[in-house]
């Protein structure tokens, strides 16, 4: 594997999807990342597409984490697609090598030792007992007077007998019979987190896990991501949410947002503003590493938008400490 330019990587480690992935990892919740088979659209990764989406975007974005040196992965399983229409619901037939038909019969093949004779079981079945049609001697010692010595089939289509049927394959969607020659053949990958990449990674990474930990230890349920249904019944990602049945009515959500250049956009806390109109949780909170750009901050405060400008992880955990400490009292001076 080509090692990826250190650049790649860093602007993988300050991508917002990247954290969250990297987070799931981090705060064990993933040791290893496997994939669950679905008949209709192949193997999943369905932790990961809750926060990519579609499985075919979270397949190359795992493998672009891989080709980066973040991620490492082991092969699982091999798939077989359908050429025709792509579907993984395919079976395996068994054919007739001369007529191709699966319509075969597997037997197995039977070896008289004393006198040699072989065939197939049922030419020595005697009401429960093996009996040699040659000879006419009980078969009752295995591995001492009988063994067995192999499968034979035989073709119910074309009567012809063979030992080594040919492999075939049927799509259960369209229906089509095609070959290994045509069949779409793919590798499937379990993946889990290059421990070594990550002391590379530096300021601002991967913020969403020691974030969760700390608010869990202040005793918040702490879910990341959070999906939150609005007012409007769409339904809305926060990086985290956090609840405490005594202090929160309804949420606290968090976002992260972090850049390579000097400054975050303003466009971070407009999308956040959107989200947090709809979902009206009790505090909104957007953590931003180095700062926020200037009219961010001025739309920031026009929104409610609680700001945390943060030189590093250590840094945001202070200030959202703060806050959290804020939370406490206001509940607390409330009647
Ligand atoms: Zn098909
Ligand atoms: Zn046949
Ligand atoms: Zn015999």
């Amino acid at each position: 594997m080509m090692k990826a330019p250190k650049a790649e990587r860093t602007e993988a480690f300050r991508d917002h999807r990247s954290q969250l992935v990297l987070s799931k990892f981090l705060s064990g919740e993933l040791e290893k990342l496997d994939p669950v088979f679905d008949p209709t659209h192949g193997y999943r990764y369905p932790e990961i597409e809750a926060i990519i989406g579609d499985p075919k975007a979270t397949e190359e974005f795992l493998a672009h984490l891989y080709e980066l040196g973040i991620l490492t992965r082991q092969s699982f399983d091999k798939l077989i697609y359908c050429p025709s229409c792509n579907s993984a619901n395919v079976s395996v037939h068994y054919s007739c090598p001369y007529c191709k038909s699966f319509n075969i019969k597997k037997s197995a093949l039977i070896e008289h030792i004393p006198c040699g004779y072989i065939d197939t079981e049922d030419h020595f079945k005697k009401d429960d007992k093996l009996v040699c049609p040659r000879c006419k001697a009980e078969l009752n010692k295995p591995d001492v007077n009988y063994r067995r010595a192999g499968v034979w089939c035989s073709c119910n289509d074309c009567n012809k007998s063979f030992d080594i049927p040919v492999p075939s394959h049927f799509c259960r969607v369209c229906s089509k019979n095609f070959t290994f020659d045509d069949a779409i053949y793919r590798d499937v990958y379990s993946y889990a987190l290059n421990r070594d990449i990550l002391k590379e990674a530096g300021v601002g990474f991967i913020l969403v896990a020691p974030i969760k930990e700390f608010l869990q230890s202040r005793g918040f349920t702490v879910e990341s991501p959070s999906f939150l249904k609005g007012k409007s019944g769409a339904s809305h990602m926060f990086d985290i949410a956090a609840t405490r049945g005594d202090i929160t009515r309804n949420v606290i959500v968090i976002d992260l947002a972090t850049t390579a250049e000097e400054v975050v956009s303003e466009q971070s806390i407009i999308a956040m503003f959107a989200k947090v109109y709809d979902v009206a949780p009790d505090k909104a909170c957007l953590i931003v590493i180095p700062k926020m750009a200037e009219s961010g901050q001025k739309l920031a405060e026009l929104y409610n938008i609680q700001l945390i400008e943060a030189k590093d992880q250590h840094d945001a955990i202070k200030a959202l400490e703060r806050l959290v400490i804020a939370v406490v009292q206001s509940k607390i001076q409330q009647p």
